[in-house]
């Protein structure tokens, strides 16, 4: 057991190694929600709250009241891009054969986001461009934030 007492941080040890961590996400009520409207329909939901506040991906609760957000509206497939991202390798280490493009997309009158892969070229690319989602074809799609390929220029 490690029983030391830090005072400052930069005191800290190092244990180098690795931890092998498998884990399982639930999605939850509104996020269960959230991914079979794509799944099935193939555009976006927002949860609101009563308060008015809108969120998106979905969520149970309001952040602003913590109000139950009992209501879901529907956002459609387009957005706006809020910031983006050059990646070089892969969440393995594996270096891409050229890079790819992330961003955080943005959805009119809506909290939150989401960050996926951007098919956009370089020099046309600008914070605050119209946006849309791709869809993998619907019998393809199973339910999770896969099913959205990427994000191109609207
Ligand atoms: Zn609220």
């Amino acid at each position: 057991m490690y029983k030391e007492k830090l005072e400052k941080n930069i005191e800290c040890g190092s244990f180098p190694g690795q931890i092998p961590v498998n884990y399982v996400y639930t999605l939850g009520i509104a996020g269960d929600e959230f991914f079979r409207t794509i799944r099935d329909k193939g555009y976006f939901i927002a949860s609101k709250c009563s308060c008015g506040k809108k969120y998106i991906p979905a969520q149970m609760y309001c952040d602003e009241c913590f109000g139950e957000c009992k209501e879901y509206v529907k956002v459609g497939t387009e957005g706006e891009l809020y910031s983006y991202t050059e990646c070089y390798y892969d969440y393995r280490g594996n270096k891409y054969d050229e890079p790819h493009l992330l961003g955080l997309v943005k959805f009119r009158d809506c909290e939150g986001g989401i960050i996926h892969r951007l098919k956009i070229n370089k020099d046309e690319i600008r914070i605050g461009m119209k946006v849309e989602a791709v869809f993998k074809p619907q019998k393809q799609r199973t339910g999770s934030v896969e099913d959205i390929l990427y994000f191109k220029k609207k």
